[in-house]
Parts: C-alpha cells; sequence; structure tokens
C-alpha cells in the first residue's frame, strides 16, 4: 500500500500538470460558440417597418418607434433588459434585416443606459426629404 504522503505528491504532480480549464477573461479574448445568439443589429436600409418582429418578439422587447425611412414611418427599438435571445426577430424578419451577432458584453449599471435600447438611426434629412 502506497504511503499517504507519496499518493497525495501524485495526485498534486497530475494536478499540476493538467492544462487549465479556465481562460483569463476578461484579459483573453473569450472563447464564444459559433452559433451564439448575442446582441442584435438592425439595418434599417432593409427595413420595411412591418412589425412582423415585434409582434411575434415573446418577450416584448421590440418597440415600434416613429421613422422617416421606412414605408410605414416605423421601425423597431430592441430592448436588451428584456429579451431572452430567442433569436425569433431575427428568424421571422422577411428582409432579413436583423442579426444576432456574436457580441454578449451587455452589462449595464442601471436600465437608462444607452447601450440596453438598440434602435438605428434615420438618415439626416437632405434637401430633397425636406420639402
Ligand atoms: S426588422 Fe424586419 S420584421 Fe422588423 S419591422 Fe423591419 S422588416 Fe419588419
Ligand atoms: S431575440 Fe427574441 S426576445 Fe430578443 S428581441 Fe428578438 S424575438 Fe425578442
Amino acid at each position: 500500500m502506497p504511503r499517504p504522503g507519496a499518493m497525495q505528491g501524485e495526485i498534486l504532480g497530475t494536478v499540476l500538470r493538467r492544462k487549465t480549464a479556465t481562460i483569463r477573461y476578461p484579459f483573453q479574448e473569450a472563447v464564444r460558440p459559433e452559433r451564439l445568439r448575442g446582441n442584435i443589429e438592425h439595418d434599417l436600409e432593409k427595413c420595411t417597418g412591418c412589425g412582423l418582429c415585434s409582434r411575434e418578439c415573446p418577450a416584448t422587447a421590440i418597440e415600434m418607434v416613429e421613422s422617416t425611412k421606412t414605408k410605414t414611418q416605423k421601425k423597431p427599438q430592441f430592448r436588451f433588459d428584456r429579451c431572452i435571445w430567442c433569436g425569433t426577430c431575427e428568424a421571422v424578419c422577411p428582409k432579413k434585416a436583423i442579426t444576432m451577432t456574436g457580441k454578449f458584453e451587455l452589462a449595464a449599471f442601471t436600465l437608462k443606459d444607452d447601450h440596453l435600447f438598440v434602435v438605428s438611426e434615420d438618415p439626416e434629412p437632405t434637401e430633397q426629404t425636406k420639402e
């Protein structure tokens, strides 16, 4: 029977030789799954303002707000304090205007933080559109 001290040394040696299972995040870049559903990006150029994304969102995280760009004069605003990252909006958008990116760092100090509310900017009015 091996001495208890010798066995402990053997175990310690095995543990120290083992590759680490964790990384030094945030000092090292996090390993992200290829199909991670992260931060949502919205392309107002493609959007028609149909509102389907808002109607289908199970978390009522998409509010339709005023827009000068789309046919219906509406565009989606995404609320990340409500979003459950299900991907439904991306799947149902008939114009492929919604993309779930691999960005996942969305921590905020308060619910008023701007990055919790994503909405595409309307284009600046030109001389033609002002008329
Ligand atoms: S993002 Fe897509 S589903 Fe949502 S309003 Fe625009 S076109 Fe419709
Ligand atoms: S990912 Fe799901 S919960 Fe989040 S905005 Fe889209 S439909 Fe709503």
